[in-house]
């Protein structure tokens, strides 16, 4: 898979994916980050890539020229999506990242400043994304969150030690809690279901933290969830112990 990143400052890329798994997909050849100064699609002798807003107003806005300049020219006839990032796109989420990953490129478009003049999201990109409701900067952190998010999902990224199937998100549920050595530290321990050595009872012991993380941190999670009738009957007994607890 190939990501290309438009934005006018690409030496901010260059630390982010120097390490990591990112680096070991590029260097596999599983997949390929290129990141383009959009100076290089400005034309003038000073390649101007913003301008005053029309109408008056604070700051600068991209101009449209250079970002179809660049998208046309990376593109190079294929039908490659370019998506804009924006806080007022699309929210990026988990599964956004899974369907991507299917695709065989995709061009992310950085702004800066105002933003980016309306005829590159109007006419140009097929889709304005945003990572949460906030204003960054940049787009530059947020084409970091995707690169990353997405390339988790292409086939061979992540080794089998980091199931992608099994993260938070990924089957509807935040994923369950995890436990390392010591066994004991400072008088907090582990769970002793996770020394039983019975894969039965601790698959079904993590499924019920599953569930309960999720109803206690992200409840709204479990209304798309793909719930089991087991999963079912296990939420339904946390609520009736709850409401015990509750009733004096
Ligand atoms: N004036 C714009 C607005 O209120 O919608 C915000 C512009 S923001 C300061 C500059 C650039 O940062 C945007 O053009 C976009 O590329 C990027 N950006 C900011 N917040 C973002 C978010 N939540 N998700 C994705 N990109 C974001």
């Amino acid at each position: 898979m190939r990501f290309d990143i438009i934005t006018i400052f690409p030496e901010m890329f260059a630390s982010v994916f120097s390490g990591g798994i990112i680096r070991k997909a590029v260097e596999r050849g599983l997949i390929q980050v290129n990141v383009h100064n959009l100076r290089d699609y400005a034309t003038g002798k000073h390649r101007q890539v913003d301008d005053r807003p029309f109408g008056g107003d604070e700051g600068m806005v991209f101009k449209p020229e250079p970002i179809f300049a660049a998208v046309e020219s990376l593109r190079g006839g294929s039908d490659a999506p370019a998506y804009l990032l924006s806080p007022q796109g699309r929210r990026f989420d988990q599964r956004l990242a899974e369907e991507w990953a299917r695709f065989p490129r995709i061009l992310l478009i950085c702004g800066r400043y105002e933003g980016v003049d309306e005829r590159v999201s109007r006419f140009l990109a097929a889709e304005e994304v945003s990572i949460g409701d906030y204003v960054l900067t940049g787009g530059e952190p947020a084409a970091v969150v995707i690169v990353d998010a997405v390339s988790r999902f292409v086939p061979g990224v992540v080794g089998k030690e980091e199931s992608v199937a099994r993260d938070s998100f990924s089957r509807g549920l935040l994923d369950f809690p995890h436990y390392t050595r010591p066994r004991e530290f400072r008088g907090m321990k582990t769970p002793e279901v996770l020394f039983s050595g019975n894969h039965g009872k601790i698959s079904s012991w993590r499924r019920k933290k599953a569930l309960e993380k999720t109803r206690l941190k992200r409840p709204d999670l479990l209304a798309k969830a793909d719930l089991s009738p087991e999963d079912r009957k296990l939420l339904e007994r946390m609520d009736k112990e709850r409401k015990e607890r509750k009733t004096p």
